[in-house]
């Protein structure tokens, strides 16, 4: 789970790295307020959990309260990437001289944990590394070890960083272990025409797998920007949404993963995925295809089970379940093997809806189905 920019910045504050002073809030009157507290001139900052807001102009200056009343306003609402803003940030402004980017990682290649920093902060690192490598310095972290002054020291000289830093990249560390995160970045961590270093922007991921000992992040916070990723999870379904136009069901990680790959070879693009896991009911069919169905960018749905666990007859069941729960208007392609097979598919045959058709082959439904999404 990613966290919010001020939830970032009060994990850090909270390690003893120092961040400006700042509070959030919903509403455009309260900003105000809370503007006039911080000393009158500030930046508001759109919380969403996308980078780049500053191109975005989800990044402004406010010169007063009155401004900063306006400024929170015209935010407030605005889509950033397909995310829209229901918070913003009101920062205390800092008269930047330097910008820097440090951030840690899980390396899962390597096994380890990996220190990227860079003299070359404020923009995205995607690019700074694209476009000058050399600028970036990616040390490995051994979790054993963890970032000790010597460590600090040595990615701030790899990065040529001011020693200042030094003491931010031992906190920042602390912060990944005692967090359970699987990333923090600073992006900018900045030096100021005073000489102060400061976290102006900040990323956390967490371990999701550590939740059950994270107990600070409930419900409130796992806020899913998407409304119906918030329902799926809602209904205990791992669904995800991408950027195509046909909708995916299918029965395990792997499954589903190849799923995607197969209908991307056949010239589609998914719209999204949904895993129904390993012992999916009737029920659990019914409820994935109602959220898939309800994403309006899907063209074509393509489910695709192994039955296993999963006995195909209760998936057919629950696609029947589901054809009489939701109006069907998408059509559907279905490819029943495995357990319960041959009664499956006969379910679906008896069922005879116009927009289901069943195919035998994986390869031969995904054809179908991408073809059936790019038809017009
Ligand atoms: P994003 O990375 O999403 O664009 P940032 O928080 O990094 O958002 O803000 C973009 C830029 O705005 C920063 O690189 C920095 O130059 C400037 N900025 C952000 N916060 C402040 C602040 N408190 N004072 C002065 N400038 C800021
Ligand atoms: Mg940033």
């Amino acid at each position: 789970m990613d966290l919010y920019e001020h939830q970032a910045r009060e994990l850090f504050e909270e390690h003893g790295i120092p961040v400006p002073r700042a509070a959030v809030t919903g509403s455009s009157k309260e900003a105000r307020g809370i503007a006039r507290v911080l000393g009158g001139r500030v930046v508001v900052k759109a919380q969403v959990k996308t980078g780049g807001r500053g191109k975005a102009g989800g990044v402004k200056m406010a010169a007063d309260p009155a401004a900063a009343e306006l400024t929170a306003r015209q935010i407030l609402g605005m889509d950033i990437k397909g995310h829209t803003v229901r918070k913003v940030m009101l920062a205390e402004p800092v008269d930047i001289d330097s910008e820097f980017y440090v951030s840690y990682v899980l390396d899962r290649a390597a096994g380890t944990f990996l220190a990227i920093a860079s003299a070359e902060g404020g923009m995205e690192i995607e690019e700074v590394a694209a476009t000058r490598p050399e600028a970036v310095a990616r040390i490995p972290v051994d979790p054993a070890e963890g970032v000790t002054s010597a460590k600090a020291a040595e990615i701030a000289d790899a990065a040529a960083l001011p020693p200042q830093t030094v003491d931010v990249l031992v906190r920042l560390w602390d912060v990944l272990v005692r967090e359970d995160a699987l990333l923090v970045e600073v992006n900018p961590l900045v030096r100021t025409k005073q000489g102060h270093i400061l976290a102006l922007d900040g990323k956390v991921t967490l371990d999701d797998n550590a939740r059950f000992r994270q107990a600070r992040w409930g419900a409130d916070e796992v806020e899913h920007d998407d409304p119906l990723e918030a329902a799926a999870a809602a209904k205990g379904l791992n669904y995800v949404k991408l950027d195509g136009e046909v909708g995916i069901i299918g029965n395990g990680a792997g499954l589903v993963m190849s799923t995607l790959d197969v209908v991307a070879g056949c010239g589609a693009r998914p719209a999204n995925f949904l895993d129904i896991g390993g012992g999916a009911s009737a029920q659990i069919m019914a409820d994935g295809l109602s959220v898939i169905l309800s994403d309006p960018a899907v063209k074509s749905v393509f489910v695709n089970v192994f039955g296993g666990i999963t006995a195909c007859d209760a998936v057919a069941d629950g696609i029947v379940q589901a054809l009489d729960a939701v109006q069907l208007t998408k059509p559907l392609v279905v490819r029943l093997d495995g357990n319960n097979a041959a009664r499956g598919r006969t379910i679906l045959d008896e069922r005879a809806h116009p927009l289901v058709q069943q195919a035998t082959t994986m390869d031969g439904a995904a054809a179908r189905a991408a073809q059936l999404a790019t038809a017009n």
